[in-house]
């Protein structure tokens, strides 16, 4: 199967001249949507991770089925001041302005092995804020991956020596 025929670009979305993939259509579909948690699911296992992270909020429908299915636990990675209790906190730069995500402080305990998702890799500044909190607290990020990357914007230059995989890309 051919997962780009279940995602669709909308032009001009959320600003003017940005081509927006959306995966609603694919999660609408419940057979593309097992052949991409299927296709998941083998990328991930390979990492042999303790727990799945997801980033708000795409990133949740990724990585939560997979944990299910894979019998594995699931944590949060939230923008700022949604998280109850102790959170630590990494802000990075867009094009215009700045955004802050969060985890709880004890989302992973130190040694993990942490496997982190979102829906789609563009810039790369998100994964990699990611990646530095869950190092802050001690884990292993073993891997991460995408449903789509962009990859005309090299997103994956951020991410260092850390594995990134991917179901469809878009030059
Ligand atoms: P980055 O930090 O520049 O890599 O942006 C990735 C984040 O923005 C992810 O959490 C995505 O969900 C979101 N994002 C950016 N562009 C798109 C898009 O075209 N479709 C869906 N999400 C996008």
């Amino acid at each position: 199967m051919d997962l780009k025929d279940h995602i669709r670009g909308i032009p001009d979305f959320p600003k003017p001249g940005i081509l927006f993939y959306d995966i609603s259509t694919l999660l609408a579909e419940p057979d593309a949507w097992q052949v991409a948690m299927g296709r998941m699911a083998k990328i991930v296992s390979r990492h042999q991770p303790d727990i799945l992270a997801g980033l708000d909020a795409r990133g949740f429908l990724v990585a939560a089925p997979l944990a299910l299915k894979l019998g594995l636990g699931f944590t949060m990675v939230r923008k700022k001041g949604k998280l109850p209790g102790k959170t630590i906190e990494y802000s990075y730069d867009l094009e215009y302005g700045s955004n802050t995500v969060e985890i709880q402080a004890d989302a992973v305990k130190p040694g993990q092995r942490v496997v982190i998702l979102d829906d789609l890799l563009a810039t790369g500044g998100t994964l990699e804020a990611a990646i530095k909190l869950f190092e802050q607290v001690g884990a292993n990020v073993v891997g991460t991956a995408c449903m789509i990357e962009l990859t005309f914007l090299n997103g994956r230059e951020k991410l260092g020596d850390i594995p990134f995989d991917t179901l469809v890309s878009y030059d």
